[in-house]
């Protein structure tokens, strides 16, 4: 088929995001055709028929001919065929591009190296709880350009860094960098690159959160930007921060105002506290009224899968952090809920093990040491987990996930928690994190029908 010149968007890479990016552009009368390195991409039978399509290898020439292309997340921007495209002037740009193009309502743009869905669900659940028509998505749940059929007032999204490295000028009313770790170097090149293009999300930015405890999440911009910080420590007037009482009480808190005693909060550990502080600041910068947030905080039960509060049996509680599956994020949920429950003299029992990815497990040591009575080691990798936290920890092994519980069970008592984050990949053992979050939930839910 003959493409004529002038107006064609094309759509690199399909999936869930393509799929939107597609039908939103077709919708809106554009010609679109779409190309993929896949021979059926997923979603290839959601798209109208008449939409011009390349399989099988992404199609330079008919990128030459694109006006502008909609390169998807998960499309490394290097590959030649983009490079060429981006060497003969035409605009590359995600499908956020397309909705700000699409749309002038008020933008919640949140990222971070850790703890983006956790946020965006929780903000997304305030404006709801609040009487606001929101819609909320983007790299969680449902893809940007869906959202629009909603027509909602107010957009929420989860955004990544490689959304963002195509996207100029969000003009965001509220945004923040969460966090910055390394990730996804093998991408970005280096720190400085994947920095780089996390901070796109404050280009014309209304409103800024930052995080006091990470200066990398805190950007350059012109004085008249409102500022708003959260931390773990004491804030500032008018920031957002921790109290802690001489008897252990810790509050979440605005300046010196007291707002929610942290033992009410289901979702527990430092790094969730964090979370939601990051939250009632994002809140506050689109006017929502403070109450209704913090009724909204105390009913928030999590995510499934990160650090997601089970059940207590006999005084212990279990936590699901399947979703743990790097050393970074099981780092935080030992720490934040090692030091959450050292007052009341509770420790921990981890579950850790699986496909290691080759990290260096060394870097577990100190926070095993410190908050852990007992690890239990399960999968591949478990050898390898045991040579580099040797002498940290009293080390167990497990053939299975539920083998791995009634050991943590046996060697807890009241106050102390039992957890999930394994620091590692699942596919030795279960099909993903999903399998082994549900996994573990169904051996508590065994051993707590057991003890009635
Ligand atoms: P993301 O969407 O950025 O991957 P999630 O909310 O899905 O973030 O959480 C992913 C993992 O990161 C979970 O294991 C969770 O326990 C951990 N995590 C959550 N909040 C934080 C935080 N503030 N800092 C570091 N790790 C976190």
């Amino acid at each position: 088929m003959l493409i004529q010149r002038g107006g064609l968007k094309v759509v690199a890479g399909l999936g869930i995001s393509g799929v939107a990016a597609v039908n939103f552009l077709y919708q809106q009368g554009y010609r679109v055709a779409v190309t993929d390195s896949r021979e059926t991409p997923p979603g290839h039978e959601q798209i109208p028929a008449d939409v011009v399509r390349v399989f099988g290898s992404l199609d330079q020439a008919l990128l030459l001919q694109a006006e502008e292309i909609i390169i998807s997340p998960g499309l490394d921007p290097k590959h030649p065929a983009i490079q060429a495209a981006q060497a003969a002037g035409i605009a590359i740009v995600s499908e956020i591009q397309i909705l700000r193009r699409a749309t002038t309502q008020p933008i919640v743009a949140i990222t971070g190296s850790n703890a983006k869905s956790t946020v965006t669900t929780l903000v997304g659940q305030m404006a709801e709880d609040a009487g606001r028509k929101v819609a909320v998505g983007g790299n969680l749940g449902r893809p940007a350009l869906d959202l629009l059929k909603d027509d909602p007032e107010l957009y929420v999204l989860e955004l990544s860094s490689f959304q963002l490295e195509a996207t100029s000028n969000l003009h965001a009313e509220v945004a923040v960098v969460l966090n910055m770790s390394e990730d996804h170097l093998d991408r970005h090149g280096d720190m400085q690159a994947y920095h780089a293009a996390k901070h796109r999300i404050f280009q014309g930015v209304k409103h800024v959160v930052y995080n006091r405890d990470d200066a990398l999440s805190r950007p350059l911009v012109p004085d008249q930007v409102a500022m708003q910080s959260f931390g773990l420590n004491a804030p500032d007037l008018n920031q957002y921060g921790l109290l802690k009482d001489l008897d252990g009480t810790i509050w979440l808190a605005r300046g010196r105002e007291r707002l929610l005693n942290c033992a009410e909060l289901y979702i527990q550990g430092m790094h969730n506290y964090a979370n939601v502080l990051a939250s009632l600041a994002l809140g506050e910068a689109i006017a929502l009224p403070r109450d209704s947030m913090l009724n909204t905080v105390k009913q928030f039960k999590g995510l499934a899968h990160r650090c997601e509060y089970v059940t207590t049996i006999a005084g212990v509680r279990y936590y699901n952090d399947s979703k743990g599956t790097n050393i970074g994020a099981s780092l935080a949920a030992i720490e934040g809920l090692g030091a959450s429950i050292a007052s009341s003299a509770g420790q921990l029992a981890i579950i850790l093990g699986g496909q290691g990815k080759g990290q260096d497990f060394h870097s577990l040591k100190a926070a095993l040491q410190q908050y852990v009575k007992v690890a239990v080691l399960i999968g591949e990798d478990a050898a390898v987990i045991a040579d580099a936290v040797q002498g940290s920890t009293h080390l167990l092994n497990a053939n299975s996930l539920a083998e791995a519980v009634a050991l943590c069970q046996q060697h807890t008592q009241s106050n102390d928690v039992v957890l999930l984050s394994p620091a590692c990949a699942s596919f030795d053992m279960f099909s993903g994190y999903v399998e082994r979050g549900q996994q573990f939930v169904a051996c508590v839910d065994a051993l707590a029908a057991k003890e009635i």
